[in-house]
């Protein structure tokens, strides 16, 4: 089964009410391959979920950056994923990096909120990487193969979830991993899941590269087999986010 390419745009913590107007409508008018071939995920801040739901293009999707480890309540500050999907936001990013390392969400945090926003419906882009320490003591594929054992041990569908390899050292550093860096540790991924879920699994979920994306260096990464698509950060505040899009084709 062919595997459709997916390319997110994380917002992060940027943005006013006008910036954000001024992205969607370059996203609104950029000429981009159909629905079809790739798959458009935009993820600004919380606030702006509804404005941005309610003026971008139909064929893109919008996503939150987090949601609650379980059903809200008394969680001052949290989101919850009944609230997302009551607002009809079908993806949430969670595990991100900048999450993992400055609130200290540990992998089994994460996996608990995968499988909740799962549960309530909600399509999941799950990140994990390395840090550099870790990458340099060759310890790349055992941290990213305990991330993602964290999640496969508590989901038993993956349908819904989209798999984000991001090199902690490459995200907002400018320093890219190259695309053989970045082939083999998907490659790796895949072979994991083969062995540690399923052979299906392996074939048909999407892992896609984030860290220092731009419209110069995505076209080289895209062309990896096993490069699905792409998590990308600052250049998708910017209209190259555009060619980034086009790189699917
Ligand atoms: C990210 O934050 O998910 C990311 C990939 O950031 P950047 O593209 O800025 O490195």
């Amino acid at each position: 089964m062919a595997r459709k390419f997916f390319v997110g745009g994380n917002w992060k913590c940027n943005g006013t009410v006008a910036e954000v107007n001024k992205i969607v409508n370059v996203l609104n008018d950029a000429d981009v391959p159909s629905a079809d071939v790739v798959e458009v995920v935009v993820s600004p801040p919380f606030v702006f979920l509804p404005q941005v739901k309610a003026t971008l293009r139909s064929d893109f999707a919008v996503s939150a950056q987090n949601s609650w480890v379980k059903k809200g309540g008394a969680y001052t500050g949290e989101v919850s994923a009944e609230m997302l999907v009551n607002l009809e936001i079908p993806w949430v990013i969670l595990g991100h990096s900048e999450r993992r390392s400055l609130l200290k969400e540990s992998n089994e945090f994460v996996s608990d909120k995968v499988a909740y926003a799962l549960s309530q419906g909600l399509k999941v882009i799950a990140c994990i990487g390395e840090s550099l320490a870790q990458r340099e003591a060759g310890e790349t594929m055992t941290v990213v193969s305990e991330q993602t054992r964290a999640i496969a041990d508590k989901i038993t569908d993956w349908t819904n979830v989209v798999l984000a390899y991001e090199p902690v050292w490459a995200i907002g550093t400018g320093k890219v991993a190259t695309p053989a860096q970045a082939q083999e540790v998907h490659a790796s991924l895949r072979t994991w899941l083969a062995s540690n879920v399923s052979s299906g699994v392996a074939e048909s979920v999407r892992i896609i590269y984030g860290g220092s994306v731009n419209g110069a260096n995505c076209r080289e990464l895209a062309a990896q087999p096993d490069v699905d698509g792409f998590l990308v950060g600052g250049a998708s505040l910017k209209p190259e986010f555009v060619d980034i899009i086009r790189s699917a084709s």
